[in-house]
């Protein structure tokens, strides 16, 4: 057990300094692999702290758009060299403090590290187009402008990958940002803006408060300097961030939630899709937006997939995620916990069988963390709770259907529309669900949860409200267009 006196504490980042809340008071990052071991204390923040964090970023936001794209790209790639260096040690905060595998922690770093190269060379592409005007005397072009300041909510499943993928194109085409990082991740966080810091990015371009989402994350809402708002997270949070947003004219974007559907066909690569399925619902502990959830299988392989999928499962080793062959490590917290446990009692309690796992483990060495068995549940209808709702864990949900047809009826039929994927050879199924799935990304033969960075990221329906993030089609968010006419 670590004790209070050995363990660190992490400072605001606020106008180039590193800065304790003004009310002195701090919070604990428990790590989920064991409650009793505290990662580092963390600052809660008050509204002052936020008012001194956004004035930075407002004043410092003049200066940096003026400069060149390619002046701000420089401090990106000096921001994603500081990152490479420390790639092990923040992978490692990041396993210890949300529970993820360190091979994924150091997978999701190297990650950050090349979304800040990517958008560092955005600083040198192009940002507007001519337009031919019908007086041949005059040039029309578009240019972009920032937003201004931007503010910055992320989760805590993606702690290096989520803030930098809004971060750096934020910072790259000049604006500035606060950042509230996800209470249970606070001190990766602070990691990450470690390396802005040491990269000398000028005072008050970026600024970090940490503290509660009612507190800090309600006040960039409401902040009348902040011009957009970018977030991740929940459905819930999120309307209240589009709504408090909207009604004071501020640009906002939403990721959301997701209830992917997978698909197998009769004619299937089987190994292929139990694999995917696994890798897709199971890996960081089900907790992706994009994980697989439905996993929705053609009758005439239904058995046998089943059987595959179920032994597949059995051999999954639960675990600390520090330790070598671990391949799925505990939920990140204790509520997170809580809820896969009440989705796995709802599920029996509307008639679906519970095929394996879905239990808390109290073995000996897991008796401290949030670990639970991956459970797979048969017999399920696309109606039931378990099948509608996003549980955000390790639970896969089994439906039969008859036709390709009614496949897609089914992925279809959720107030979600992030990711989907369907295994299946024949090209004529490819070309249906890529025309009728309504997903904002659709994948052929492969998992549901795999993005590239350099490619639009977003879903359909209560999954995302607002312009795609990741990629080019970043700078609609996080840019205007400014028509120019010149005669
Ligand atoms: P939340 O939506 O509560 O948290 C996301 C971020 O929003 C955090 O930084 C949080 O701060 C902040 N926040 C919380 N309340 C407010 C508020 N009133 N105003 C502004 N910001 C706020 O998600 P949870 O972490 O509680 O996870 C709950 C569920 O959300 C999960 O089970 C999952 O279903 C879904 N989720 C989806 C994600 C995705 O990638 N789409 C990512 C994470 C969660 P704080 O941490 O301090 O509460």
């Amino acid at each position: 057990m670590t004790t209070k006196t050995e363990v660190k504490q992490y400072l605001n980042y606020i106008n180039g300094e590193w800065v304790a809340s003004s009310n002195e008071e701090v919070t604990e990052s428990i790590s989920p692999a064991n409650k009793n071991e505290i990662v580092g204390y963390v600052q809660k923040s008050t509204k002052e702290d936020l008012d001194q964090a956004v004035a930075a970023a407002k004043i410092a936001q003049v200066a940096w758009r003026k400069l060149s794209g390619a002046a701000r790209g420089d401090f990106l790639y000096k921001v994603a060299n500081i990152l490479e260096s420390k790639l092990d040690a923040v992978a490692e905060t990041m396993t210890r403090e949300m529970g993820k595998t360190l091979p994924e922690a150091k997978g999701e770093t190297a990650r950050g590290v090349a979304i800040l190269r990517y958008y560092a060379g955005e600083g040198m592409r192009k940002v507007g187009d001519v337009i031919p005007s019908t007086d041949s005397d005059a040039l029309m072009f578009t240019t972009r402008t920032p937003l201004g300041v931007v503010g910055v909510i992320t989760p805590w499943n993606f702690p290096v990958a989520i803030p930098i993928w809004k971060i750096a194109p934020a910072l790259i085409y000049g604006n500035t940002v606060v950042l509230k990082p996800a209470g249970e991740t606070s001190v990766t966080a602070a990691k990450v803006i470690e390396c802005f810091a040491e990269a000398g990015l000028p005072a008050g371009v970026i600024n970090m408060v940490t503290g509660s989402g009612s507190v800090i994350g309600q006040g960039l809402i409401d902040h009348e300097d902040i011009n957009g708002i970018t977030f991740t997270g929940s459905d819930q949070v999120g309307k209240t961030v589009g709504q408090g947003a909207l009604a004071r004219g501020a640009k906002y974007q939403l990721e959301m939630g997701g209830k992917n559907p997978v698909i197998v066909t009769d004619d299937a690569d089987l190994d292929l899709a139990v694999e995917a399925t696994i890798s897709g619902g199971l890996r960081s502990t089900g907790q992706k937006c994009t994980a697989t959830s439905r996993v929705i299988v053609q009758s005439g392989v239904y058995e046998e997939f089943k059987e595959k999928l179920v032994a597949k499962v059995k051999e999954i080793k639960v675990g600390d995620g520090l330790q070598e062959g671990t391949w799925m490590g505990p939920c990140a917290s204790e509520s997170q916990l809580n809820t896969v446990l009440s989705y796995v009692e709802k599920g029996q309690e509307e008639g679906a069988t519970l095929l394996y796992g879905g239990k808390k483990h109290e073995e000996e060495g897991l008796e401290n963390g949030f670990y639970v068995q991956p459970a797979v549940f048969d017999n399920v209808t696309n109606d039931m709770i378990i099948a509608q709702e996003e549980i955000f864990g390790p639970v896969l949900a089994l439906i039969k259907v008859d036709t390709v047809e009614e496949a897609l009826d089914v992925a279809n039929d959720s107030k979600f529309g992030l990711s989907a994927s369907i295994f299946t050879t024949n090209v004529s199924n490819m070309l249906s669900f890529i025309k009728d799935m309504d997903a904002g990304l659709v994948r052929i033969n492969a998992e549901s949860a795999g993005v590239e960075l350099q490619a639009p990221f977003g879903g359909m329906k209560l999954s995302s409200s607002g312009s795609r993030e990741q990629g080019e089609a970043a700078k609609e968010f996080f840019t205007s267009i400014k028509t120019v006419f010149v005669k």
